[in-house]
């Protein structure tokens, strides 16, 4: 399959960059707000935003279930930051109240860069991407506290950042990790220009479909 139909869950949160990396790494994009629209997607992007905002649409869009089934059945699905958080199987410093979707064994905080500062910089080592470092942008980003056995991490923040910046707690945590069909990243590369970590993703869809 060339061009993969791949979705971006339309909520809230940023839509439009995710949609225009797609187009650009030859996939068909979509937004994603109804049940009808998630069963045409080859694959699916969880945006950043608010991972508690997009767990209540979830509800309000009667979203939720169909997306748990689809997941469960192997759909290919990216989640950057709020999106990372949605897909984790446990988070620590969420909402008691906030769903869960699933299907990566990861443990991730909610908020961990934010507690220090708003956003955070660095380029990252991404395993399995030619080309050189990742510039990362992180804001108010989850990390990954925990990754089961079947996950791999691609890229986690460095001792030093790339500014020569001390990390501080951050140094050493994974912020890119892959379970099978499910790629997870805690920073946005849809806001960088650097199409690689989409071109992945879309690669994975190719292959899953
Ligand atoms: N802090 C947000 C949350 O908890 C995530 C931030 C982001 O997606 N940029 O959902």
């Amino acid at each position: 399959m060339t061009s993969p139909t791949v979705g971006v869950l339309a909520l809230q949160g940023n839509v439009r960059e995710h949609l225009d990396a797609l187009t650009a790494c030859g996939a068909r994009p979509v937004p994603v707000r109804r049940e009808s629209e998630l069963d045409a997607v080859d694959g699916l992007i969880l945006p950043g935003g608010e991972s508690t905002t997009m767990s209540k649409l979830l509800d309000v869009f009667e979203l939720l279930e169909p997306l748990r089934a689809r997941l469960g059945a192997g759909m290919p699905a990216y989640g950057s930051c709020a999106g990372m958080i949605l897909l984790a199987d446990r988070i620590l410093d969420g909402r008691s109240d906030q769903h869960q979707l699933g299907g990566l064994d990861v443990v991730v905080r909610r908020n961990a860069f934010g507690r220090q500062v708003d956003s955070f910089e660095t380029d990252l080592d991404f395993r399995g991407l030619d080309g050189g470092p990742v510039h990362a942008v992180f804001i108010r980003a989850p990390w990954v506290e925990k990754t089961g056995s079947d996950v791999e991490v691609l890229a986690s923040v460095p001792h030093v950042t790339s500014m020569g910046e001390d990390p501080g707690a951050a140094a050493g945590r994974p912020v890119a990790v892959r379970q099978g069909p499910v790629l997870a990243t805690s920073f946005h590369p849809e806001l960088t220009g650097d199409r690689r970590v989409h071109g992945l993703f879309v690669d994975m869809v190719r292959t899953s479909a």
